[in-house]
């Protein structure tokens, strides 16, 4: 694009965090900011770059959207993060979150001296930006321009975070906790809540997060009013701060629905012609999101439970080579789809044949499933998964728990039984489709 000189024109700086669940929902906030006729410019590393240039090319190229990407390099060594790891669903384990959050902290430099240098696009007038990365603030502040600040949840979970922050209290994992501040009451087990950066030695780094968030202009969410009304007032007045409900991102552009996160591991024609081939409502889909990691044997448990329902399922397994191969084995000879790897998730849970999901309860997966109509089984790990669930199963009822009751790590750290996911998966399934789907079908 040639040299530009627009006073007037608006041009937001989108800087997520480098995880599946924060770029995904990001690029498709820039693709809609774009068609708007703002400039986007999204900040990421090489490799989460190649995973979303697709979508970002056709944006730019096909559409002629003025969006682009901005890389720079991820500084693994500098804070010996192991090469090539630039996205937590890379990391080797949840041990390396710590240095991988502080290596995010080093690319504030290099963002100063490309946005000093760039004639491209014009002068950017505002930071969306990912919450774990506090310093795009100082960004903000030296631009003179405003930062709006995105947590990639809903306005009921942040009502959480936020009162957790506020009255947070030291006690045993199994004693209940009451949340102030959400209206209707909430009280959820002291195990269940949210294990925040802090917890991994980040102290400094929390506050600075929490200072460079009170400092923001608003807050960008991916929900929508009508789905949690009396939440998002009561998440407004709480932090006395404009809330954006700009969601569901998910269903803005509908051609790249396959083309999100990294390349699908199926072809369309396969995935499209198996779902095809079954009733409307009859397959299970099995997700767990892109960083979980569940060990064989709850693998084995998911496996019997499923095989002892008799429906069909479509399993995404991407948790290493011994599960991987061992589903793939298990499932031969049954009417299942595997698919190892990445799955297009918003395109299988928008097809009518998947009656049910198996989910994580990850933000993004939820409220995939909620836009289409998928009741869930509620399986979560990790993160404030756990309160999501609340919104699944409580607020919105349209889901059944499996009945995880305190933080499972990435999912290692608890193995789930094939009766209890039996029980689960037939009351989604069957006894209480019609309610779950909220009323009929
Ligand atoms: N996703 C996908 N295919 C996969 C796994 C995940 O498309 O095989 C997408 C999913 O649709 C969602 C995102 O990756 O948009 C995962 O975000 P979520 O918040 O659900 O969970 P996380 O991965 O952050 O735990």
């Amino acid at each position: 694009m040639g040299s530009l000189n627009h006073s007037d024109q608006q041009h937001f700086l989108l800087c997520p965090f480098m995880a599946q669940g924060h770029i995904i929902p990001m690029v498709d906030m820039g693709r809609h900011f774009a068609r708007r006729g703002i400039y986007v410019s999204l900040v990421t590393t090489p490799l989460n770059a190649s995973r979303v240039r697709l979508a970002i090319d056709r944006a730019s190229r096909c559409y002629g959207l003025p969006i682009r990407l901005v890389e720079l390099r991820f500084p693994s060594a500098e804070a010996r993060v192991p090469e090539g790891c630039e996205s937590f669903d890379t990391l080797p384990s949840a041990d390396h979150m710590k240095g991988f959050f502080e290596a995010t902290e080093l690319l504030k430099q290099p963002l100063e001296q490309v946005l000093s240098a760039d004639r491209d696009f014009p002068p950017p007038t505002c930071v969306v930006s990912d919450t774990f990365l506090p310093w795009t603030m100082d960004i903000a502040r030296g631009l003179g321009i405003p930062r709006l600040v995105f947590h990639g949840t809903c306005n009921y979970s942040l009502i959480v975070i936020e009162s957790l922050r506020r009255h947070s209290s030291e006690g045993p994992e199994e004693e209940m906790v009451a949340i102030p501040d959400v209206p209707c009451g909430l009280e959820m087990k002291r195990g269940q809540l949210l294990v925040s950066p802090s917890s991994l030695g980040l102290t400094e780094y929390e506050a600075r997060m929490v200072k460079a968030d009170a400092d923001s202009e608003g807050v960008v969410v991916n929900s929508f009013d009508e789905m949690e009304p009396q939440f998002v007032e009561a998440y407004e007045r709480l932090i006395g701060k404009k809330v954006y409900n700009v969601g569901p991102f998910s269903l803005y552009d509908e051609e790249v629905q396959t083309e999100r996160g990294n390349k699908s591991s199926i072809d369309q024609d396969k995935y499209l012609s198996w779902l095809d081939s079954h009733e409307p409502g009859s397959v299970v889909y099995v997700s767990f999101g892109s960083i979980a990691r569940l060990g064989l044997k709850q693998a084995m448990e998911i496996g019997e439970a499923m095989k002892g329902s008799g429906r069909p399922v479509v399993w995404v397994v991407k948790q290493g080579k011994e599960i991987e191969s061992w589903v793939s084995r298990f499932g031969e000879g049954l009417d299942w789809l595997v698919i190892v790897g990445w799955a297009p998730q918003v395109a299988i849970l928008s097809h009518k044949a998947v009656g049910g999901f198996v989910t994580h309860c990850g933000w993004n997966s939820t409220l995939e499933g909620l836009c289409a109509g998928v009741p869930m089984v509620t399986w979560p790990l990790f993160a404030e998964q756990f309160v999501n669930e609340r919104v699944v199963v409580e607020v919105l009822k349209v889901g059944v728990r499996v009945g995880i009751e305190v933080h499972a790590g990435w999912g290692e750290k608890v193995v789930v039984g094939r009766e209890e996911i039996g029980v689960a998966l037939e009351r989604v399934m069957e006894g209480e489709r019609k309610g779950l789907r909220g009323g009929g079908e």
